[in-house]
C-alpha cells in the first residue's frame, strides 16, 4: 500500500478534525452518514463538506452512496491519524523509507527529533485474509466487531503488549516504544530476516539458540505461532531477534501443542534445507525427548511451564484477557480459512519507496514541514506468514469551532466499527471508482455545503439530515455524540 506522507504536509487542523469525526462515526457505522460527520466535526459554515472534498482527493476517506450518502476511513486515512497522534506525542518526527512488507503489515523507518531511527509497523489486517473473513460472513454476522479497522487496531495493541512483556523478560525482541491505533513503533533491528541469509558461521549454534527460545517462550507460557525464517532477524554477529507477535497464544490454548510443534518443525525444516542440518546433528535440546525414530526434538509435554504466564504484564500493557480471547478466535478463524496466499495479489507487491517527511507536531494551515529527499528504499522481505491485528486512541487537538457544541471535549476514539456488511474493504480496488465519482461528488459536496450554510443562517436543520438519514433510538444524535465524547 502506498503511504504518501507528503499529503500530511497539507492537511490542516480541520482536515484532521473531520477525519477524526469519520473515525468516531465508524464506531457505530460502517459507512458514516455525511450529516453525522458534519455534526461530530462541528465546523462552521458547512466547513465539513469542504474538508471532505479535500480528504477524498487525498484518498483518506472513501465515499459510499449505496444506502445513503456516507464516508468511511481508508487505510491511508487511518495511517495518517495514527502518525499524526504519534508525532504530536513526540514519539517520532519524520517518516522514511519502507523497509518491509508483510502479508498484513507495512514497515517503515521513522526518525525521532534527535535522529534516532525506529521502525513503524502499520498493521493491515484483512489485506490478505479478508477473503477468508468474507467467506465466514454468516458466522461473522454474530460477531459484529470483526472488521479490518478493529482487527488491525487489536493486532497492534497485542503486538505492542507482547513485545514489551517479552523484552522485560529478557527475550531478544525489538524494544517496544509506543502504539496508536494500528501502528506500533519499535526499535529498528539491525540485520536481515533469516530467510535472506545463505550462509552462517555457526549454524548449529544459531539453530540451538532458536530452538532454545521456543522452549523458553513456552516455559513463560507462550507460543509464537509464526516462528520461522521470516520472523527471525539475524545480524552480522549471528545474534538473533524475534519479531512479529500478533498471533502468539498461551500454552493453555486448546491447540497449543500443535502450534508448538509447528514452530519447531518450521525451524527444523528450514535449517535442514538451507544449512543441511539434520535432526541427528541436533539432539540434546532442552526439554527434548525421542520421538521413537532416533530423532530428538523439543517436546511440548516435557517443557516445564514453571516460569508462569505473562498475563499480568500483558494486562498491564493494555492487552487484556478479553482481547486475547477475541484475537485467538480470529486466529482460529483465519487459520481455518487461510489459503496459501495464491490469490493475495492486489496489495502485496513491491514496497513503495517514499520520501522522508518531517511532520509538524502542531498542524497549521501553513504547511511548513521540511521535505528531505532520502534514498528510496529497497523493498523489504515478502513474508509468507499470516498475521493478525491492533490499538487506538486519538485525541482531537483542535479547539472546537462548532456552533452546536457536539464535540466540545477533546475526543478520543478507538476507531472501532460495529457493523460489517461491506462486500469489499480493499481500498485499492476502489480507487478507480473514486476518481470517476470525483467530479460529481465535488458538485454534491459544494451543494451540501451551501445547504449547511443556508441552514445555519436560517437556524434550521438541513433538509437532507431529516430525510437521508434518520436518527435511531431514544436520544437525539447530538446527545449521543455528547455521551460518546464524555466516554472518550
Ligand atoms: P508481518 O506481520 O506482516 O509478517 P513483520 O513484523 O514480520 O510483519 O515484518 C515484516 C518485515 O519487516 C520483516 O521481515 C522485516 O524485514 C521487517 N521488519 C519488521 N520489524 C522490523 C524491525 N523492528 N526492524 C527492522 N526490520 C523490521
Ligand atoms: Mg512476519
Amino acid at each position: 500500500m502506498k503511504l504518501d506522507v507528503n499529503a500530511l504536509r497539507y492537511l490542516t487542523k480541520d482536515d484532521f478534525r473531520v477525519l477524526t469525526a469519520v473515525e468516531m462515526g465508524m464506531r457505530n457505522h460502517e459507512i458514516v452518514p455525511a450529516e453525522l460527520v458534519d455534526r461530530i466535526a462541528g465546523l462552521k459554515h458547512g466547513g465539513t463538506y469542504k474538508v471532505l472534498r479535500n480528504l477524498l482527493k487525498n484518498k483518506l476517506v472513501h465515499h459510499d452512496a449505496t444506502k445513503y450518502d456516507g464516508y468511511r476511513l481508508t487505510y491511508l486515512g487511518y495511517d495518517f491519524l495514527a502518525i499524526k497522534t504519534l508525532v504530536n506525542r513526540g514519539v517520532f518526527a519524520s517518516v522514511g523509507r519502507q523497509i518491509g512488507v508483510g502479508k498484513e503489515s507495512d514497515i517503515f523507518e521513522v526518525a525521532t527529533e534527535d535522529g534516532t531511527v525506529l521502525a513503524m509497523k502499520l498493521h493491515r489486517l484483512g489485506r490478505t485474509s479478508f477473503r477468508a473473513v468474507k467467506s465466514k460472513r454468516d458466522y461473522l454476522r454474530h460477531r459484529r466487531s470483526f472488521n479490518w479497522l478493529y482487527l488491525s487496531r487489536l493486532a497492534a495493541l497485542k503486538e505492542f503488549a507482547f513485545m514489551k512483556a517479552l523484552g522485560d523478560h529478557g527475550f531478544p525482541v525489538p524494544t517496544a516504544v509506543d502504539c496508536n491505533r494500528h501502528c506500533v513503533i519499535m526499535s529498528l533491528v539491525q540485520g536481515y530476516p533469516l530467510v535472506q541469509v545463505k550462509e552462517l558461521q555457526n549454524p548449529d549454534d544459531v539453530f540451538d539458540t532458536i530452538l532454545g527460545l521456543i522452549v523458553r517462550l513456552a516455559e513463560h507460557g507462550l507460543i509464537h505461532c509464526d516462528f520461522n525464517e521470516f520472523n527471525i532477524m539475524i545480524d552480522d554477529d549471528e545474534k538473533i531477534t524475534v519479531i512479529d507477535f500478533p498471533q502468539m497464544v498461551s500454552v493453555s490454548h486448546r491447540n497449543a501443542q500443535m502450534f508448538f510443534d509447528r514452530d519447531i518443525e518450521c525451524i527444523y525444516k528450514f535449517f535442514n534445507k538451507r544449512f543441511n542440518l539434520t535432526s541427528e546433528e541436533n539432539e540434546e535440546q532442552d526439554g527434548s525427548e525421542s520421538d521413537g525414530e532416533g530423532n530428538s526434538r523439543p517436546s511440548f509435554l516435557s517443557v516445564k511451564k514453571a516460569a508462569g504466564s505473562l498475563d499480568k504484564e500483558l494486562a498491564a500493557s493494555g492487552f487484556t484477557r478479553k482481547e486475547q480471547v477475541e484475537m485467538e478466535k480470529y486466529i482460529d478463524e483465519d487459520a481455518e480459512g487461510h489459503d496459501s496466499g495464491s490469490d493475495d495479489d492486489d496489495e502485496v507487491g513491491d514496497a513503495v519507496p517514499i520520501d522522508s517527511l518531517k511532520i509538524d507536531r502542531d498542524h497549521s494551515d501553513e504547511p511548513d514541514c521540511t521535505l528531505t529527499s532520502r534514498d528510496s528504499g529497497v523493498p523489504g522481505t515478502f513474508s509468507e506468514e499470516h498475521g493478525t491485528s491492533c490499538s487506538g486512541e486519538n485525541r482531537l487537538e483542535s479547539s472546537p469551532s462548532g456552533s452546536n457544541g457536539d464535540a466540545k471535549e477533546a475526543l478520543e476514539s478507538e476507531g472501532k466499527m460495529l457493523s460489517q456488511e461491506d462486500e469489499d474493504n480493499d481500498d485499492s480496488s476502489l480507487d478507480h471508482d473514486e476518481e470517476e465519482e470525483d467530479a460529481e461528488l465535488t458538485k454534491k459536496l459544494n451543494k451540501q455545503r451551501k445547504k449547511a450554510i443556508a441552514a445555519a443562517h436560517g437556524r434550521r436543520r438541513p433538509a437532507s439530515s431529516r430525510n437521508a438519514y434518520k436518527d435511531k433510538g431514544k436520544g437525539t444524535m447530538n446527545s449521543k455524540i455528547q455521551r460518546q465524547a464524555c466516554k472518550w
